[in-house]
This record gives C-alpha cells, sequence and structure tokens, in this order.
C-alpha cells in the first residue's frame, strides 16, 4: 500500500513539475533569477530515478530520502527549503503523525531554514494555508477534502500577486515584487496538485 503510494506521488509529482517546468521559470524570471522550474524539474527528476528505492522504504523514510535528493539536486534556495519540507514530513511520519500534524512539521522546518513565515510571498503562503484547511476538514469524506485542498491552493497562489515579497531574491525588488505570482507558491500549489490527484485516484 505505502509502497504503490510512494511510487504513484513521486510519478505524480515529477510529471506536474515537468510539465510546468516553463511557466515557474517564467515567474521567477520576473522577480527572481529565472532558474525555479529547471531547478525542481532536476530535483524531481532525481527523485524519480531512485522511486524504485524509495517505494520499498516505508512514507516516512521515503519522504526524508526524498528531501535529500531534493537539497542535493535542485540547488538554489529551493533545494534546501523544499528538502525541509520533505525531511520534517518524514520525521513526522515516522513518528505516526496523522496528515496535517505531518504537514505542519514540515511547515516548521520551512520556517526555521528560510526565516520566513505566512506573509513574506514564498512557498509557506500555499502551504500554511491548505495545513489549515487540511487540519479542519481532515475528518470529513475525502472527495470533499480534496476540493477544498485543491481550491485552497489556487486561492492562496493568486494571493501572492499582490504581496510584498520579504524574503528571497524577489525582496531585492521592493514594491516592484508586487503584481507577480511568487513562483515557490506556484511550485507548492503543483505539489498540493499532485498528492490530491494521487489521493483521488486511490480514494
Ligand atoms: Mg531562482
Amino acid at each position: 500500500m505505502d509502497s504503490d503510494l510512494v511510487a504513484e506521488l513521486i510519478d505524480r509529482a515529477t510529471r506536474l513539475i515537468t510539465e510546468h517546468a516553463e511557466e515557474l521559470t517564467a515567474l521567477d524570471r520576473a522577480i527572481g533569477d529565472g532558474d525555479h522550474g529547471i531547478n525542481m524539474k532536476r530535483g524531481f527528476e532525481a527523485v524519480r530515478e531512485d522511486a524504485e528505492r524509495l517505494a520499498r522504504l516505508d512514507l516516512g523514510g521515503a519522504l526524508q530520502q526524498a528531501g535529500m535528493i531534493l537539497v542535493r539536486t535542485v540547488g538554489g534556495a529551493s533545494g534546501p527549503l523544499y528538502g525541509s519540507l520533505l525531511m520534517g514530513m518524514g520525521r513526522a511520519a515516522g513518528e505516526g503523525a496523522p496528515p496535517p500534524a505531518l504537514l505542519a512539521a514540515g511547515i516548521e522546518m520551512v520556517k526555521r531554514r528560510g526565516k520566513a513565515d505566512r506573509g513574506c510571498k514564498t512557498m509557506l503562503d500555499v502551504l500554511i494555508p491548505v495545513q489549515e484547511t487540511l487540519a479542519q476538514a481532515s475528518e470529513g469524506p475525502r472527495p470533499e477534502l480534496l476540493r477544498r485542498l485543491r481550491e485552497t491552493a489556487d486561492r492562496a497562489l493568486e494571493e501572492t500577486r499582490d504581496m510584498l515579497a520579504t524574503r528571497g531574491r524577489a525582496s531585492f525588488l521592493g514594491e516592484r515584487s508586487r503584481g507577480h505570482l511568487d513562483p515557490g507558491a506556484a511550485s507548492s500549489r503543483l505539489l498540493v496538485h499532485a498528492v490530491c490527484d494521487v489521493l483521488e485516484a486511490v480514494a
């Protein structure tokens, strides 16, 4: 069960990141250095290359190993941040945490690593609202939960458009960072969709 789930999560996440790599790069070109799509694609392809080995681990181990691969291969700021997210989630999964606590643990690691919080125009502006929705709705019927998670991620990404960036390279632009979606929030939204796609299929 875990093994199929891990393999499918890796495959779906890699596919969505790859399909949207140019879009992510275009967003990063507007307020960063234009490498987010290509970096994320390289990182997820490296994870997918290791999918067979990762799928033999339990969910916690797989998340931690995938996080380490992302740190090694994505580079830039995103590698350590996405690596922290997965490693924090993996550690919590190993301790048997339920999904909302698992995502919360990943978010804590990202906050610490990036010295950022909600409202800084980063990936956290998608991840935190998604975690809140997950915490509120995780007991409800799964199709409704998945619909709400996707909607939350979509709306949260859109809300980064008018934010002022106060962390990362985009913060150097000051007011000129407004009017653009945050690339990290955009890749986080894709990963939320990837997870929902997989869970929908096994529901
Ligand atoms: Mg960049």
